[in-house]
């Protein structure tokens, strides 16, 4: 057999060779199945969120596999039954702003093989999400390892939510990938694309034509883009509103640009938004935190919720806490102005009808993963959503935003069973939403009791360890 010589023939018949000896011989690894037997959730009050006030009161909800395989038809008799009688099924929560710890981490010195040299446990910190009911994250700084932990998951090794991957692009001498002129930032684009990103991340620092660069080329590789407003359009803040700027991923982004934080200024900005189609995700707890521990570390150390961090980052947070470090009387009220201006701004978005997506930017100091989407919602609530609006903040509008709306963020025949079951309604009272009676997570259902066994064991676990995880002892460079 003869060869043609050049070398993209022989490239393109060693994949295909390879890809037929692949599939052959090593087959395909299918998902595994979740539940053996379908499950029967009887008598149970449904929040569809397909629209407003859709309820479907004392229903029948069959689930089989991965999916809600119907509402009020008949049960399959071999079914496993769980009694939903004055509970309330909603679909699972989804976080729009996210940073996933990533599974090692490359303390102390460095040599080509070493690599990471301390490792964490991805299904701890997977926990903290499916107890709390957060079955979809977006992963707003997303690195390589992030496919690996989503494979993980994909493979049934950690039970753990949906992750949808955003690159970051930065300028300047800032984070991650970093573009600073408009060629730069489209092959960045590109790039990410070819890696796989399905999001794009604007960051803080890059210049006017990078960002409206890399905004643009992201729309011609079909990637919608989410991200800071650069510093560069500190003054025009209204020239950052390019088309398919696709969402603002925190409020300070616009409070940062503020001069007297008052109504008015809220309503230029929601209208510039609005004006683009410009969705927020305004992250209320994240400044609710920083502001916090602006003041002091008195209500971090005192977070219920902070047993349940890794024993590192816990540390971290205490020792090494970089808003703690900007403590002046000065950056105490900005930051409390900014708190209070990102409420002002969600209500004056909501009146203007820029929708509204809740995220918490986990992974941020104070701001526990899983847990910090009640809180965001209650916030959310707090600045002039309703109980509803604010469920769908975490759901539908979210699932939208994505892209996942034919598959996720609603309660409808063929949709993923991603739901969490409450003891009370949650539009009643939004705090509701932390009354957990258990979770579908891709169609396994983990009750309260194993969900609270998992939560107890990781912080007795973490407890136990805490004494051997020292920030400071532990970013000590070697002699
Ligand atoms: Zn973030």
């Amino acid at each position: 057999m003869k060869f043609k010589t050049t070398a993209t023939k022989a490239s393109k018949l060693f994949t295909l060779i390879f890809t037929v000896l692949l599939l052959s011989f090593v087959g395909y690894t299918q998902p595994p199945v979740i539940e053996e037997k379908p499950i029967v959730l009887k008598n149970v009050h449904v929040i569809t969120m397909t629209s407003p006030g859709n309820i479907i009161k004392n229903a029948t909800v069959v689930i089989a596999g991965s999916k809600i395989k119907s509402i009020n038809e008949p049960a399959p008799k071999n079914a496993k039954i769980i009694d939903g009688k004055g509970k309330w099924l909603m679909p699972g929560l989804i976080d729009m702003h996210v940073h996933v710890l990533t599974d090692g981490g490359p303390f102390g010195p460095k040599l080509p093989t070493q690599g990471a040299v301390m490792f964490f446990d991805l299904q701890d910190y997977m926990t903290l999400y499916n107890s709390n009911a957060v079955t979809t994250i977006l992963d707003l700084g997303s690195r390589p390892e992030h496919f690996g932990q989503r494979n993980e998951i994909g493979k049934g090794k950690v039970i753990g939510p949906r992750m949808a991957l955003a690159a970051m692009i930065d300028g300047g001498n800032g984070q991650g990938r970093r573009a600073n002129t408009a060629d730069d930032g489209r092959q960045a684009v590109r790039s990410a694309k070819a890696e796989g990103y399905e999001f794009i991340k604007v960051y803080s620092e890059l210049n006017v034509e990078t960002y409206k660069a890399i905004i643009d080329e992201a729309h011609k590789q079909g990637l919608k883009t989410i991200g800071h407003i650069p510093d560069a359009f500190q003054g025009k803040l209204n020239e950052a509103f390019v088309p398919d700027f696709g969402m603002v991923a925190h409020a300070e982004e616009l409070a940062k640009h503020c001069r007297d934080f008052n109504e008015q200024e809220a309503k230029s900005m929601a209208k510039l938004l609005k004006d683009n189609a410009t969705w927020l995700s305004p992250t209320l707890t994240t400044m609710e935190w920083i502001a916090s521990q602006v003041r002091s570390l008195d209500e971090l150390k005192a977070l219920p919720a902070l047993k349940y961090v890794h024993p590192l980052l816990q540390s971290k947070w205490q020792v090494a806490n970089n808003y703690n470090k900007m403590s002046s009387p000065e950056n105490i009220s900005r930051f409390d102005k900014m708190a209070k201006f990102n409420l002002l701004l969600v209500r004056a978005c909501k009146e203007a009808g820029v929708p509204i997506v809740a995220g918490t930017d986990a992974g941020v100091s104070g701001v526990v993963p899983g847990f910090a989407i009640h809180d965001e919602l209650a916030l959310l609530v707090k600045a002039g959503l309703t109980n509803e609006e604010a469920l769908a903040s975490a759901t539908l509008l979210a699932a939208q935003w994505l892209g996942i709306d034919k598959i996720a963020g609603t309660i409808e025949p063929d949709k993923l069973a991603d739901l969490v079951l409450l003891e009370e309604n949650p539009l009643d009272d939004i705090s509701n939403t932390k009354k957990i009676a258990g979770v579908f997570i891709n169609g396994r259902w983990l009750d309260k009791a194993q969900l609270n066994t998992q939560l107890a064991d990781l912080a007795k676990r973490n407890t136990a360890n805490r004494d051997k995880f020292d920030w400071l002892k532990m970013m000590k460079k070697p002699k």
